[in-house]
């Protein structure tokens, strides 16, 4: 976690991340949506029985939600909506729980603006 923050505090925000390698498909993922603006895979460590994880395909600026701007309201929109139908896709229709990670305390790893979608079994409150 502390290397994670580190390497997050040393890293231009806009560079190139891993997910720009998934959405050009030079590595592979489980992606279980894909459209113009959004793609969305299995998440690799999951923490959930299903966990997934949602992006834009163009960055634009956005590495994470604390560096969003007013162009940016249609696709967090998208990003949200898509999280619901993907969910619906899965069928956790008992409910799910929608995450999005900012910065070293919010635990953020990538800065590439994501959604998570966790579901699959009870999800607790508070979170860690
Ligand atoms: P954290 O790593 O603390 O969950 P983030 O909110 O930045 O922080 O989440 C990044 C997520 O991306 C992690 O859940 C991680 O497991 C996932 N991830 C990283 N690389 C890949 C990959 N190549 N394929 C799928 N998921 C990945």
């Amino acid at each position: 976690e502390k290397e994670a923050a580190l390497a997050a505090a040393s890293t231009p925000l806009d560079s190139p991340t891993i997910f720009d390698k998934i959405i050009s498909k030079e590595i592979p993922a489980n992606i279980v949506f894909e459209d113009e603006q959004v793609i969305a895979f299995r998440d690799i460590n999951p923490q959930a029985p299903v966990h997934i994880v949602l992006i834009p395909k163009v960055k634009d600026g956005l590495s994470g939600l604390s560096k969003a701007e007013e162009r940016h309201c249609e696709i967090l929109g998208r990003l949200l909506y898509t999280a619901k139908l993907v969910a619906k896709q899965e069928g956790l229709d008992d409910g799910f729980r929608i995450v999005i990670n900012d910065g070293p305390k919010g635990c953020q790893s990538v800065y590439h603006i994501h959604v998570h979608l966790l579901g699959g079994r009870q999800m607790n409150w508070p979170p860690g």
